[in-house]
């Protein structure tokens, strides 16, 4: 009964945009992570592998039977762009298999099904239609929250000192320290200065760090060029007249607040009601402990979000609404011999626990896993060493590897991160990029993954039975 009742909530709460009956339940789920983190392979293989649910035991509505088909429907969203899955499965699974094109903006997906309910429910209730909606968004956009208490000087202030003490950084605080922010606005020199600024981002994204807000300088969309991108942080000057550089750079710094920053928030982020959040663990270990502690914090800054009354305009958005389950998921877990697995999901149950010390999620149940969304490798023992094998994205060539070991202990990782420890783990621990398998599907049979039912049991189980 509670999921009627609550499916007529929420049919009602959205019913402009519905598209369907007014008694069909719908669940919408956030997929939501850093540039890189696995949100476009995951989306895809969750889809795939509901609609073919032949390896979905874990599910358990797709193991008993409760799902009795799934298929693709058209989003109750016109104006959000569609999640492109046919493009992307066909990348993945195709005669040569490539990894797709990674998530750049918001996109939506329906996928419908037909459930048959189990247990008591289904002695009284014939199948009924469950829509799950799934909404893909940069994790960078979560990280803008944190603008919102922030004042232009504050921000520049903090972005300025962190910069400061990074290689990338040098250029940029240069450039920002030799310019007079009382000057007069000149479009060109603002430009550059943005330019100089997302050169910076894109360089520290690169070397593994996680904290590059505004988020939208990374991925602008059709944002591109507009002076609401056209600013970055700058010292302030003695003396600021309006038109100046610093005033015209705080003003649009504004502007980028209430007009992108707020009506994410507004328009889509207020109507999630589950949400999985990827990371990619593996990369910023492999990058060293700078990395992982400026993962840890984005993580909480990202989880942040997610706490009622982190921001007293989101509060009043959200009007007593909240997210009912988080899952935070490492991705790419087949880059590990599955020896290793619990250790990385311990790692992730630290990064987790930090996280939920400094955000009181009240109530949402929140659970950390390790997932392959496209399981790319093979496990092998070799020479007294557990390996996986693949395809090297580099040369195309099958090759066994040995990443190195995780300590048992996630303390031993996050804690040399905070305490700024400049290397680690003994030996050198490396990642490999693998192509996606050349994949030997049954009929029937959606690509192969890690943990990927368990993932769908605890996002979106409860609601199929
Ligand atoms: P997004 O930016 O979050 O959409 O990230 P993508 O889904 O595009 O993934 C980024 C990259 O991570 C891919 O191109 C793959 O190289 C890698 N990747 C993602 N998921 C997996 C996975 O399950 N296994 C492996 N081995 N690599 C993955």
């Amino acid at each position: 009964l509670y999921d009627i009742v609550d499916g007529i909530g929420r049919t009602v709460e959205g019913a402009t945009q519905s598209v369907t009956g007014v008694f069909e339940p719908t669940i919408r789920l956030g997929v939501t992570g850093l540039s890189r983190a696995g949100k476009t392979v995951f989306i895809t293989s969750l889809i795939a592998n509901l609609m073919n649910r032949a390896r979905m035991g874990q599910l358990q509505a797709a193991a008993d039977g409760g799902i009795q088909t799934a298929y693709l429907h058209p989003q109750p969203d016109d104006t959000i762009p569609r999640f492109d899955f046919e493009t992307h499965l066909a990348a993945l699974t195709g005669a040569e298999p490539h990894w797709p094109v990674s998530t750049r903006s918001i996109s939506e997906l329906r996928l419908s099904m037909r459930v048959q309910p189990t247990g008591l429910m289904g002695m009284v209730s014939g199948p009924r239609t469950v829509h799950l909606d799934i909404v893909d968004y940069p994790g960078e956009w979560l990280l803008d929250l944190g603008l919102m208490d922030k004042s232009y000087a504050d921000w520049s202030e903090e972005a300025l000192t962190r910069a400061n003490v990074r290689d990338a950084g040098a250029a940029f605080v240069a450039l920002a320290r030799s310019t007079d922010g009382g000057v007069a606005l000149d479009e060109p020199q603002a430009k550059r200065f943005a330019e100089a600024y997302t050169a910076y981002l894109q360089a520290i994204r690169d070397a593994g760090f996680s904290d590059y807000t505004p988020g939208r300088f990374l991925l602008p969309g059709d944002l591109a060029g507009s002076p609401v991108l056209t600013f970055a942080p700058m010292p302030a000057p003695e003396k600021a007249r309006r038109g100046s550089l610093y005033r015209e750079f705080e003003r649009r710094f504004e502007a980028y607040k209430s007009k992108v920053v707020k009506p994410f928030f507004r328009d889509h982020f207020s109507r999630i009601d589950r949400q999985v959040v990827l990371v990619d663990a593996l990369g910023a270990i492999h990058s060293g402990p700078q990395a992982v502690d400026d993962l840890r914090t984005a993580m909480a800054d990202i989880l942040g979000a997610f706490r009622p009354g982190a921001n007293a305009w989101l509060s009043q958005l959200l009007f007593g609404k909240r997210v009912e389950k988080i899952l935070f998921a490492a991705t790419k877990a087949d880059h590990l011999h599955h020896t290793q697995h619990g250790r990385l999901t311990a790692i992730m149950e630290a990064l987790l626990r930090d996280a939920r010390d400094r955000a009181d999620f009240a109530g949402a149940k929140t659970q950390a896993m390790s997932i392959a969304a496209l399981r790319a490798t093979t496990e092998d023992h070799l020479q007294g060493l557990d390996v996986v094998r693949g395809r090297l994205m580099s040369t195309g060539k099958q090759a066994a590897f040995y990443p190195g070991e995780l300590p048992a202990d996630p303390a031993k990782i996050i804690g040399a991160a905070r305490d700024g420890a400049n290397g680690w783990l003994d030996a050198e621990y490396s990642v490999m990029n693998f192509a996606p398998a050349t994949l030997n599907l049954a009929p029937g049979e959606g690509p192969p993954h890690i943990r990927l039912d368990r993932a769908a049991e605890f996002l979106i189980g409860d609601r199929l039975r």
